[in-house]
């Protein structure tokens, strides 16, 4: 019931488990009646437990005793800066191979220094080959009586997911005397047997176990915002090199040159409506093993698809490439950046998708836009489709080392993909210059892009050579803005879109903003102005015939986008958009 920035403790926590969007049901169990109150009082659901009880997980058995569940999460009460990515990553083991080997699954991160690995407040956890616990204890373990091999050393966190019969399988079982004496719950487990599978979860958040901790929680809640998203200082990339002017594309061998390494080949992705161009594909030269691909446009990047192509990479070569080349639109921009990082970076392209979780510098990748307006060029994110998500590699390796702004090179676009894509720069301004986020930085970009906007789709002075190399700085800047700042309730919605009907983002931005008058008015009239000036297609009613299956995943998809709503909407965004406002939304597009 501590205060943490005017609210209980208990009170976040709940609220931080709940904006997860990860479960079907969250409550708080407590056998207190005022906390039982204080989470009723804001909204939330409580479950007075009957018994006394030794430790959490029984008072939860007895809790779900009569509920109809899978799998039960204990988040611990002292836990508000509880992050989607850890418990998203403690329900995945169940989904894994050996699934059916778990009882129950938790979360341990990396620590580093010998301070906090001698301290008992800092439960350490030892694993086997396949993340197994094998013992947790407030000891250092192992001891490293040889210091020259290299270790890990891991830290517990207080986060279990429980097999509904695991947890009834212990409740009431006494503890036994290693549990007692390191007063570590889990231990009980291991104790009678059961397998406890560990994964890594590096975030870094407070866990409020002492005073000192309350203290600095409030600190870093004054400081930034709990996710780490917003931080108000952001000491972010911005793409170091970059050429622009028609005709600048010949100068790519040059650039390349200093950057070949011996054997090591340039890869260059390339989107598959070049395929037959032989003339530009004749200003690519490709020397000693290089390799060109054809990439196709036709969906959106998916990790599965970043993952095979690196997997062709690495098999084809013995040597890391000596760079990555995109060029096309923001389909294969983000696809150059995400194989470049996963070329460096271990696991499946999904295990990076979020904020900071790249390890490792990305290879040398080099952005060549042949299609304004995403801004993929500047972003600091690469927007995948994955198993569970649409969500970005945003993280300070993803921006390009050098990017080549050929205006010439947008000639062939249609004139629907062109709008589209273009829009996608108009609404980009929109919703970061409308945002809570913004700050000056941002609208210096934003208004820029904003106002070559209108002189592109609206204004009637321009040749065509000068639009495009307008639309092509619009979209530079547009994507500019968006790093001190945030995109908005299109892009939020649109992603729900994409996940469910794969509906493209341009086109999906386009279907979704035309209706948000409530949210921008004056811009939402200027967009219908460009659509009827360039006469475009925006497609209509695409949502009236989805399941309600359907219609729930672009809900969840789209509430998932929290750092987006907050943008939109400042911080009590959930009381504006709720699942039933989104669904009145979505029904009108
Ligand atoms: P796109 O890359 O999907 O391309 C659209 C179509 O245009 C494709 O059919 C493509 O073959 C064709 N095309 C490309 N260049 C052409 C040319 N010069 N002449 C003729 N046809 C050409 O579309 P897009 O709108 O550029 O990019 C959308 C993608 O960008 C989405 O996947 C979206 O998620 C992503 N995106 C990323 C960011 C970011 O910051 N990383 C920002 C916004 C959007
Ligand atoms: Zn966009």
């Amino acid at each position: 019931m501590q205060d943490l920035a005017g609210k209980p403790v208990i009170v976040r926590t709940y609220a931080a488990a709940k904006a997860t969007n990860l479960f079907d049901d969250v409550y708080v169990v407590t056998d207190s009646d005022v906390i039982f109150q204080e989470i009723e009082a804001n909204g939330g659901k409580a479950i007075m437990s009957q018994k006394e009880h030794d430790c959490g997980s029984d008072r939860i058995a007895e809790a779900v005793e009569h509920m109809d569940v899978d799998i039960v999460v204990n988040v611990q009460g002292d836990e508000p800066f509880t992050s989607r990515e850890g418990l998203e990553k403690v329900l995945a083991v169940f989904n894994e191979p050996d699934a059916d080997k778990i009882d129950l699954a938790s979360l341990m991160s990396e620590i580093h220094d010998w301070k906090e690995i001698n301290d008992p407040n800092t439960v350490k956890v030892i694993v086997d080959k396949d993340n197994f616990a094998l013992y947790f204890s407030r000891s250092p373990i192992p001891y490293p009586r040889d210091k020259n091999v290299a270790i890990q050393y891991y830290k517990h966190k207080g986060i279990y997911a429980f097999r509904k019969q695991a947890i009834m399988d212990f409740y009431r079982l006494p503890m036994r005397s290693l549990e007692a004496v390191e007063k570590i719950e889990c231990i009980r487990y291991l104790e009678y047997g059961k397998n406890i599978k560990m994964t890594v979860s590096n975030t870094t958040g407070v866990e409020i176990d002492t005073p000192e901790d309350l203290i600095r929680a409030n600190k870093l809640l004054k400081e930034s915002k709990p996710d780490a998203v917003n931080n108000k200082f952001r000491n972010f990339p911005m793409v170091p090199k970059v050429v622009f002017g028609e005709g600048c594309f010949d100068q790519l061998t040059s650039i390349l040159s200093s950057h070949k390494k011996e054997k090591a080949p340039f890869i260059f992705l390339v989107d598959d409506v070049f395929e037959k161009n032989t003339e530009f594909l004749d200003r690519i030269n490709l020397r000693f093993n290089d390799k060109l691909i054809f990439i196709s446009a036709e969906e959106e990047p998916k990790t599965s698809q970043v993952d095979e192509l690196v997997k062709n990479i690495q098999t084809e070569f013995t040597h890391a490439p000596s760079g990555i080349i995109g060029i096309g639109g923001g389909t294969v921009m983000d696809l150059a950046k995400a194989v470049s990082i996963m070329l460096t970076n271990n696991g499946s392209a999904a295990d990076y998708q979020g904020w900071d979780l790249v390890k490792q510098k990305a290879i040398y990748h080099v952005g060549v836009p042949t299609i304004s307006g995403t801004g993929a060029e500047v972003s600091r994110t690469t927007v995948l489709t994955g198993p569970v998500r649409k969500l970005g590699i945003n993280s300070d390796f993803t921006p390009f080392d050098q990017v080549i702004l050929d205006p010439e090179l947008t000639k062939g676009v249609s004139k629907n993909q062109w709008f589209y894509t273009g829009m996608d720069c108009f609404i980009h301004c929109v919703e970061s210059l409308n945002g809570t986020f913004l700050n000056a930085f941002s609208q210096s970009y934003g208004e820029k892009a904003y106002d070559l906007c209108l002189e592109i789709f609206l204004g009637d002075s321009l040749s065509d050579e000068e639009a495009r190399a307008k639309l092509m700085m619009a979209s530079w800047h547009g994507g500019m803005s968006i790093a001190y700042s945030q995109v908005g309730v299109a892009h939020a919605m649109s992603y729900g879109l994409g996940y469910v009907l794969g509906t493209k983002h341009g086109v999906g931005n386009c279907v979704v903003f035309q209706h948000l008058e409530e949210f921008y008015p004056k811009d939402v009239a200027l967009f219908k102005e460009m659509v009827k000036k360039h006469n475009v297609e925006i497609p209509q009613e695409i949502c009236k015939d989805l399941s309600k299956k359907q219609m729930d995943t672009m809900i969840t998809v789209a509430l998932g986008m929290v750092p987006l709503w907050e943008n939109a909407l400042g911080r009590n965004w959930e009381t504006i958009i709720t699942p039933e406002k989104l669904r009145e939304l979505y029904l009108k597009m």
